[in-house]
């Protein structure tokens, strides 16, 4: 059973090859069966007509030869009958009789067809009938001629000739004979008598035997009422042919009819197989050939073997070469499969430490850092996430090689795609000193149904390419539609692609230019991924460039209007992420020790009760000795993967079928989440992971009970330990002060430190946009609007941030009409927050009158901040200065601390020095 199947799944495996080899075989069987039909059409064509030439052959022959006797009766009669008239009598007719037949057995003519002697019979002649023969042994001859056949027949003819056949048996001749006679009569019309000729059927016979055996045929004569008169077997001749030993018999009745019999297949008398012809002649004898087949069939035979044979071969060969083909090819997308394995090995494998880095860069920007660590960890994450791009790059094309990429469709927010680029390129182009210029024209729909990350995947790639190689001037983004498709157009004033390079453009691996391009890092991935993502939009990308000009590059995309309801699920998270399930346990099982504590640490940002294991094995054994009411598992694990894992979980049986477990993947593939839910995973959440993401998962599958998620003022309310300020801010209700905690640092000092600080520039910064937007100048206003989205989001201002962020968007497309609309009631907001904020910051607190220190104190504070400066020690400066700070030496000193403060935090040791240097040696 298992071989067929095992034959089957062969089958579907290699159904090409299988059909190329049915198709040839049955060319080669068709060639072979149509070769056969035509032989055996020629030979019977042949066939055909080789008897009917032999046929015509024997009967013209045959007539002929019938016919010379007849004359020689004629003649012959007539002069008999002239000698009776005459008075001759019978002594006189026996020498006649004798002198011309004497006489006609000399010529050869006669003889040759067997002529053996007249016969006559006399009724007139003087002394009574009279029977004379010539040229005869008689057996008998007492026999009353009057009673015999032939004398019969010719009176019966009554004047023309007869003709009558006698076979060897008869009484008196002993041979076969062929009797023609006739009656002669005097001028009166009285009957003298008959005359007759006889002649010797055998040799009549013998020609037509002759002549078909030449042709290794059978010939055979047969008389009007069916006696064989000649055959190649004289044991037939004189049989009847409806003899059931004659072995063509059975055709006997045909014959009769007179039709003609043409190729009828017989066994012949020697038993072989053979076809038989018989024709009715025109004195109503028959004529027949029997062919053996074998020596006309045997040449065709030969040659129909012979093609068979060569075809066989070829056919074995065609089909060698089919099989050595296919295993070339198969080995070769063997290869190309284990290529294609290779790649995402490598890159999960790289993108397993790559998650790790930007994870735990995530957990590192949520600790308290000094700004020159957080540019380190900006810096880190930077390089992490391109590295991450190159290798999703490599990944993206195998997919695409392979034909395993599909897009994701869902409704989407438009604007918040285009800002989260535009924000992107105007940050990287304001590094790299390009102008950016970004322009909407007109109206755009607000949601879209597609792929959102492949389409900004497409417009990040075209604009990093504009970027990255544009030395100087400027890269513009212009989004523009008609009515059926988006059009996305970006120029820019960078090195421009020669003419003849531009077909070669889209090619995987393809980088141009190597003179220009050498030092700009690039794989020449991104175009042709772009490309097919494009196409599979059902767009398309165009390019136009002029050398050392600069290149415009415009991808066309056709419009699909998605739903507001569906884009907008995701959003507004940030608000709710107060969520809390102390009570909750949770395993994460990873391998991967990196792996494990970023999600510990994302994890522990929502207060769970986090257990940890690094296999299978392990978090079978801890499932059943703990109530964990959530397992995250890795999908890819050595020994034992996260599928085979929870598939034991799941038949540990009871509560473990219910257990929920997410899987935790690297490589999100297409199709992933189906696998991994048919695979008894309740969910799948990839890496690296989306604190949004998890956020949905723990809201989902953590026990309702366990969740503490209240709206934050109910919350508060039960919190007996929150402190006052706490208390306060819960009352502000643009501002969600947890996620402010967590953005700062975690300390609620912290918080409330940078709260205050941004409570006293709100009022600044409104003026400096206010006057922005009076004076029209759109870009001005951009940047301080970038600055008060940052802000905003990280005091937790999160519906203002958006604010700013449309706000943002519209100014840099240079929409000063939505930004005059909008901007108003966003002041508004800030001015009425700053104002509730003052409530909780009253200016007397900010001005709290300091004690006033002593100024040997200061100094003396000042020596070990300086030598703490030239050690480096920043830690111990900067406490010493917060120190010195909470006392008051005089105006020009407490600024100098500031000034202090402010060169350490930017790790300036030279600047601390230079500042405190003159205190130090005024000593
Ligand atoms: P790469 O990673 O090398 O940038 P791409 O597939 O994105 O790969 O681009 C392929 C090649 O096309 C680049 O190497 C570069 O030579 C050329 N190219 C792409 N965009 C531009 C542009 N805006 N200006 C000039 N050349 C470009």
């Amino acid at each position: 059973m298992s071989i067929i199947n095992n034959f089957i799944q062969l089958i579907k495996q290699k159904r090409l090859l299988v059909v190329q080899i049915l198709f040839t075989l049955s060319a080669f069987l068709a060639m072979i069966i149509f070769s056969y039909i035509f032989m055996k059409n020629t030979v019977h064509r042949y066939l055909r007509e080789n008897t009917k030439s032999l046929f015509d052959a024997a009967e013209t022959k045959f007539t002929s030869d019938l016919l010379d006797p007849q004359q020689a009766l004629g003649g012959f009669a007539n002069a008999v009958r002239v000698m009776i008239m005459n008075g001759s009598d019978a002594d006189e007719l026996r020498t006649y009789f004798n002198e011309i037949s004497n006489y006609l057995t000399l010529g050869k003519d006669l003889n040759a067809i067997g002529f053996n002697g007249f016969i006559g019979y006399f009724e007139t002649l003087p002394g009574g009938h009279v029977l004379i023969e010539s040229l005869i042994q008689y057996k008998q001859h007492d026999i009353d001629t009057t009673q015999r056949q032939w004398y019969l027949d010719a009176l019966a003819a009554k004047g023309r000739i007869s003709d009558t056949v006698i076979l060897s048996d008869d009484i008196i001749y002993d041979k076969n004979m062929l009797i023609y006679a006739v009656c002669i009569y005097n001028d009166a019309g009285r009957r003298l008598g008959v005359v007759g000729v006889r002649v010797q059927i055998d040799h009549l016979g013998s020609y037509i035997v002759e002549i078909t055996r030449l042709q290794k045929a059978i010939g055979i004569l047969i008389s009007d009422d069916l006696i064989i008169l000649a055959h190649p077997n004289s044991a037939f001749v004189g049989k009847s042919a409806s003899d059931t030993e004659i072995p063509f018999s059975e055709l006997a009745e045909e014959m009769k009819t007179g039709k003609e019999i043409l190729e009828r297949p017989i066994l012949s008398y020697k038993g072989d197989p053979s076809v038989a012809f018989f024709k009715k002649l025109q004195n109503n004898w028959y004529l027949g050939v029997v062919v053996p087949k074998g020596p006309y069939y045997r040449d065709a035979t030969r040659m129909v073997t012979i093609l068979i044979i060569m075809g066989a071969a070829l056919a074995l060969v065609l089909i060698f070469i089919l099989i050595r083909v296919d295993a070339a090819r198969t080995k070769s997308e063997l290869e190309n499969q284990h290529k294609s394995s290779f790649l995402a090995n490598v890159s999960h494998e790289i993108r397993t430490p790559m998650n790790a880095i930007i994870g735990m860069t995530d957990l590192l920007s949520y600790e308290t850092l000094n700004k020159r660590q957080i540019s380190f960890v900006n810096d880190i994450k930077q390089s992490a996430q391109s590295l991450l791009s190159i290798i999703n790059d490599i990944l993206d094309l195998s997919k695409i090689e392979s034909g395993k990429l599909t897009l994701s469709p869902v409704s989407f927010d438009f604007y918040a795609l285009l800002d989260n680029v535009f924000s992107m390129f105007s940050y990287v182009t304001q590094k790299k000193g390009l102008e950016f210029q970004y322009e909407i024209e007109g109206k755009m729909p607000t949601y879209l149904y597609g792929d959102d990350i492949r389409l900004k995947q497409i417009l990040t790639n075209v604009c990093g390419n504009a970027v990255k190689y544009t030395e100087k001037g400027y890269v513009k983004f212009k989004v523009s539609k008609t009515d059926s498709d988006l059009i996305f157009e970006i120029k820019d004033s960078g090195i421009g692609i020669r003419k003849q390079d531009l077909p070669k453009l889209f090619n995987v691996f393809q980088r141009l230019d190597a003179g220009q391009t050498r030092t700009i890092v690039g794989t020449g991935l991104g175009l042709s991924i772009t490309k097919s993502f494009v196409e599979m939009m059902g767009g398309e990308i165009l390019v136009e460039s002029e050398y050392g000009q600069g290149s415009v590059f415009k991808v066309i995309i056709p419009i699909v209007l998605g739903k507001e309801e569906d884009a907008k699920t995701k959003k507004k998270l940030d608000e709710d992420l107060v969520l809390y399930a102390p009570d909750a346990r949770i395993l994460v099982v990873d391998d991967n020790e990196f792996n494990i504590k970023v999600a510990e640490g994302l994890l522990g940002l929502y207060k769970l009760n986090v257990h940890t294991a690094f296999s299978g094995n392990e978090a079978i054994h801890l499932v059943q000795q703990n109530d964990y009411d959530l397992v995250f598992m890795d999908h890819m694990m050595p020994e034992m993967d996260g599928i085979e894992a929870t598939d034991r979980i799941r038949r540990l049986g009871g509560k473990f079928k219910d257990l929920p477990i997410i899987a935790l993947t690297a490589n999100a593939v297409q199709g992933a989440k189906e696998i991994f839910l048919n695979s008894g995973f309740n969910s799948f959440i990839s890496k690296p992971i989306d604190v949004q993401e998890l956020y949905l998962i723990l809201k989902e599958w953590l026990p309702k009970e366990k969740i503490q998620e209240q709206k934050l003022e109910e919350r508060t309310k039960e919190e007996k330990t929150q402190s006052d300020f706490m208390k306060a801010m819960s009352k502000i209700n643009e501002i969600n002060a947890e996620i402010g905690i967590k953005r700062v640092s975690g300390t609620e000092d912290m918080y409330r430190d940078t709260l205050q600080l941004f409570n006293k520039m709100i009022i600044r910064e409104c003026d400096t946009m206010t006057a922005a937007l009076d004076k029209g100048d759109t870009k001005a206003f951009s940047i301080s609007v970038h600055a008060m989205k940052s802000s905003l989001a990280t005091v937790g201002a999160m519906n203002l941030s958006e604010v700013a962020l449309r706000l943002e968007t519209a100014s840099k497309g240079n929409d000063i009409d939505f930004c005059k609309d909008r901007y108003p009631a966003f002041r508004d907001k800030l001015v009425n927050l700053h104002e509730e904020l003052v409530v909780i910051f009253p200016e007397a607190e900010l001005k709290k009158k300091k004690e006033s220190g002593d100024a040997a104190y200061f100094k003396e504070q000042i020596g070990k901040v300086l030598a703490a400066a030239s050690d480096f020690e920043i830690d111990v400066g900067q406490k010493i200065i917060k120190d010195l700070q909470n006392y008051d030496f005089g105006e020009q000193n407490n600024d100098l601390l500031e000034k202090v403060a402010k060169e350490f935090s930017e790790f300036n040791f030279d600047g601390v020095t230079k500042l405190l240097k003159p205190l130090d040696n005024s000593a």
